[in-house]
């Protein structure tokens, strides 16, 4: 089921012109209603249930409902990512409570550059057919 805010929790990320959830959703389905400063799935229909907003959400005010035949009424799957990992708490209808901790990066947060090793971007080469970081001689389309 598509994901939806908790008012009472969700604080319009203190008013920033682009919430956590708006940023990171692969849609583009969440929305800050700025007079309410609370965020809302603007396309409940489109969403693909991909738990991105559940995940980045610093104040846990997005969940996912799934369905009942996975997570029977009553329970809950919840995440709180942190930098280097990520805790999913899952209740269970009667009530009992586990938590599962996994790390997310084997790099420290920031390290990685996604150019290195990479030949630098020549623009004159936007109009060729192949890509600006391949290397060799470019594949043929046969037939
Ligand atoms: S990321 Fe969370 S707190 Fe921020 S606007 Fe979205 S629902 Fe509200
Ligand atoms: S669950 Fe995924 S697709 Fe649905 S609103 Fe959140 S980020 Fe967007």
């Amino acid at each position: 089921m598509p994901s939806c805010v908790i008012n009472e929790k969700c604080d319009g990320c203190k008013g920033q012109d682009k919430t956590a959830c708006m940023y990171i959703c692969p849609n583009n389905l969440m929305k800050l209603d700025k007079e309410r400063s609370r965020a809302y799935n603007q396309e409940p229909e489109q969403c693909w249930e991909c738990y991105s907003c559940v995940k980045i959400c610093p104040q846990q005010a997005i969940e996912v409902r799934a369905y009942a035949d996975i997570v029977p009424m009553g329970g809950a799957v919840v995440p709180l990512r942190g930098s280097d990992s990520i805790m999913w708490t899952i209740k269970f209808r009667n009530g009992n409570v586990k938590r599962f901790k996994f790390p997310i990066r084997t790099t420290a947060e920031g390290s990685v550059d996604p150019y290195a090793g990479k030949p630098t971007t020549d623009i004159a080469n936007i109009g060729k057919p192949g890509f600006y970081t391949h290397t060799g001689p470019l594949p043929t389309i046969n037939g």
